[in-house]
C-alpha cells in the first residue's frame, strides 16, 4: 500500500504541518496510508490522537522516512535529515521558496524526486494546489491584523457620547493574492481602504472590493521586463519616480500601509523610502509582506518590529505561520488535491509521468540529477 508520511518541520518558527486530520481521511480513501511523526501535528494545536481518529499512524521519525513512498513537506527539509529515505521516493512541498541549490543537489544525491508546488502553473488546473495562493491569502489577512494590533487607534469609525472617531486609513501596495485578502479584511475591520498595482487589472479588483484604487498610469517603456503568467515585470527608473510622487503624498494621510508587492525571480521592489516614512504621521505602522524576499520598505528588519521617524516598521515573515491550523489545513489539501491529480485508482498507484505539464513545472530532481532547468548546474563551458 502506497504510503505518505509527514515529518516535524523543523524551520525555526514554522508552526505549520503538511497534514491534518482532515485529509488524513481524504487520502484513505484513495487507499493511501498516512504516517505521521509523533508530535508533527502539536505546534499547529493538532495532538497526535487527532490524526489517529482519523485512521493515521504515529510513527518514530525513523519509520516515516524507512515507509514513506510520498513524504509532504512545508518547508524543504535538509538532505542530512532525510537519510533513510528509499530512492525513487517522493517529496513534495514548499521546495524552492528559500532555493538552496547545494540542497536540492542533496536531494539528487538521495536518488529521490523532489517537487518543488510553489513552481506550478497559474493555470486553472494547479489553483486547488497552489500553495502560494492558499499560504499568501493568509498572510494578507494576518499583515492586517497585525498592523491593527500595533496601530495606537482604531479601525472602524466609531461614535461615542465622548465624541466621534474617524476610521482610519489603510493603503495596500501590491494588489496580488495576499494584497487582495489583505484590503479585504482592512475594510471588514472598518478601515477607509485604498490601493495600488502595476498591474491596470487591478484597479476594478480594487474596486470591486470597495476600496479606492490609488495608479500612476503605464506609459510606453515604463515595464523593463516582461512580465508573464499575470506577473508584474520591473518597472523602469521613470516609472518608479512618478510612482514614487504619487505614493509620497497618499502615504503622508495613512495610518497604515501593507506591502506586498513581489517580482519572481527578483529581489522585491523598493516601494517606500525612508523619506516617505518621514513623511507618515508618528504612530503610524506599515507592514512589509516581502520582507523575505529583500523588503518593499526601506529599514524593515525579517521578523522585527523597526522604528523610522516614528512609524513602526513591521518585517513579517512566514505571516501564514502564524495562522498554524488554518495554514496547515490549506497546505495539506493542496498536497491532497496535487496527489489525487496523479493517483491511477484502478491500479492505485501514482502516476506521474514527466512530460505533465505540472509535473514538468514542478520536478527538481530525478535519477539522481538535478532536472530542473532553473536549478541544474550551467554546462561546463
Ligand atoms: P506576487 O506575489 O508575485 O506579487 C504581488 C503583487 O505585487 C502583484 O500583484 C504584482 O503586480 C505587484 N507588484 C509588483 N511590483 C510592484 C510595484 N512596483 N508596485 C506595486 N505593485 C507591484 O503576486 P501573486 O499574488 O502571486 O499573483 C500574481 C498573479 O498570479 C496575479 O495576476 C494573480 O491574479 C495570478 N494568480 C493566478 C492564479 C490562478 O489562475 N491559478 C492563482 C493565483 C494567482
Amino acid at each position: 500500500m502506497t504510503a505518505i508520511a509527514i515529518l516535524t518541520e523543523k524551520a525555526e518558527g514554522e508552526h505549520r504541518v503538511a497534514m491534518t486530520p482532515t485529509n488524513v481521511s481524504r487520502f484513505a480513501k484513495l487507499g493511501i496510508a498516512v504516517l505521521v511523526e509523533s508530535g508533527a501535528g502539536r505546534a499547529a494545536g493538532i495532538p497526535d490522537e487527532a490524526f489517529v481518529a482519523q485512521g493515521a499512524e504515529i510513527v518514530p521519525r525513523a519509520d516515516a522516512l524507512a515507509r514513506a513512498d510520498v513524504l509532504a513537506a512545508v518547508r524543504a527539509p535538509e538532505p542530512a535529515d532525510l537519510q533513510g529515505l528509499r530512492a525513487g521516493t517522493r517529496l513534495i512541498g514548499g521546495l524552492a521558496r528559500y532555493a538552496d541549490p547545494a540542497r536540492i543537489q542533496g536531494y539528487a544525491a538521495l536518488g529521490i524526486e523532489a517537487m518543488a508546488l510553489e513552481l506550478l502553473p497559474r493555470t486553472t488546473r494547479a489553483q486547488s494546489m497552489d500553495i502560494l495562493s492558499s499560504q499568501a491569502n493568509l498572510a494578507g489577512y494576518h499583515a492586517v491584523v497585525r498592523a491593527a494590533t500595533e496601530l495606537n487607534r482604531c479601525l472602524p469609525m466609531m461614535t461615542t457620547a465622548a465624541g466621534t472617531i474617524p476610521a482610519a486609513k489603510a493603503f495596500v501596495m501590491g494588489v496580488g493574492v495576499a494584497g487582495l485578502q489583505a484590503i479585504a479584511t482592512a475594510r471588514r475591520l472598518g478601515a477607509v481602504v485604498s490601493a495600488t498595482d502595476v498591474r491596470p487589472e487591478t484597479r476594478e479588483q480594487i474596486v470591486s472590493l470597495g476600496a479606492k484604487p490609488v495608479f500612476e498610469e503605464i506609459r510606453d517603456g515604463d515595464m523593463v521586463t516582461a512580465a508573464a503568467g499575470g506577473y508584474a515585470g520591473e518597472m523602469s527608473d521613470g516609472y518608479r519616480q512618478r510612482q514614487a510622487e504619487l505614493v509620497s503624498n497618499h502615504i503622508g494621510t495613512q495610518d497604515i500601509v501593507v506591502t506586498t508587492a513581489l517580482i519572481p525571480g527578483r529581489p522585491a521592489p523598493r516601494l517606500v523610502s525612508d523619506a516617505q516614512i518621514a513623511a507618515m504621521k508618528p504612530g503610524s505602522v506599515i507592514v512589509d509582506l516581502a520582507v523575505e524576499n529583500g523588503g518593499n520598505v526601506e529599514g524593515s528588519v525579517l521578523g522585527q518590529v523597526a522604528e523610522r521617524h516614528g512609524v513602526l516598521i513591521v518585517g513579517l515573515a512566514n505571516g501564514a505561520a502564524r495562522l498554524a491550523f488554518d495554514a496547515s489545513n490549506l497546505f495539506a489539501r493542496n498536497c491532497y488535491n496535487f496527489i489525487e491529480a496523479f493517483w491511477d485508482k484502478s491500479e492505485k498507484a501514482l502516476k506521474m509521468p514527466a512530460d505533465d505539464q505540472l509535473i514538468e513545472a514542478v520536478l527538481l530532481t530525478q535519477g539522481g540529477r538535478v532536472v530542473h532547468p532553473r536549478f541544474s548546474p550551467a554546462p561546463a563551458a
